[in-house]
């Protein structure tokens, strides 16, 4: 049985590629902002907890997320494996994770700070939100919608200072994780630069071969 987990920065393309390895491997994926959209939408106590925390714009403490996701981890659709997105993010919740769970392989999705400034600072959205991004997918009207013709923006979390915030936290808490998993020998670290395409290859032809 596969217990997989996904580390990569924001812009390596981690939720495309997790989905594949997900399906690849026969495993439910699970992702942290997943689990805490539907604990919000049921609208419970702890929900609204969730929810007004992410109001705030707060981090969701340690406790909460091992909880939430050793819950989750109990339900049936997760008895044949799993891959984690977004869990563990850091030293306090692996080692609880580590306590329930035998982990076989943490892969790593890695992509340069600069390409990921260039993927997610290209970025643009819709009111519907249907995205582009001005290199790699722009739209045939310059700042207009192809899908539903509103106008383009960028959103405030992919403007480039909101980014390099992100990537800086990102790359500090991540560098612990990638020690830790390092060191349990677990470790694989895949180049995420490629396009979508090029990338899912890759990961196909290794789980082929190593992930049976
Ligand atoms: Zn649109």
């Amino acid at each position: 049985m596969q217990k997989i987990i996904l580390l990569g920065p924001q812009g390596s393309g981690k939720s495309t590629q997790s989905q594949l390895m997900a399906d690849t491997l026969g495993v439910t994926r699970i992702s942290s902002s997943g689990l805490l959209k539907k604990v919000v939408a049921e609208g419970t106590e702890l929900g609204k907890k969730i929810d007004d925390l992410m109001d705030q714009g707060s981090l969701i403490p340690d406790e909460l997320m091992i909880d939430l996701f050793f819950g989750e981890l109990d339900k049936d659709q997760y008895k044949d494996g799993f891959l984690l997105d977004g869990f563990p993010r850091n030293i306090v919740q692996a080692e609880a994770l580590d306590k329930k769970h035998e982990i076989s392989k943490v892969f790593n999705l890695e992509i340069s700070d600069e390409l990921a400034m260039e993927r997610i600072s290209g970025r643009r959205v819709c009111e519907n939100r249907h995205v582009f991004h001005v290199d790699y997918k722009p739209p045939r009207q310059v700042g207009l919608c192809d899908l539903c013709a509103s106008q383009l923006f960028q959103r405030d979390d992919d403007e480039p200072e909101a980014v390099s915030k992100r990537l800086k936290i990102y790359r500090e808490t991540t560098a612990k994780l990638l020690d830790y998993y390092g060191k349990q020998d677990k470790l694989v670290i895949f180049d995420g630069s490629g396009s979508i395409e090029e990338v899912s290859q890759m990961i196909l032809d290794y789980l082929n071969k190593h992930v049976g």
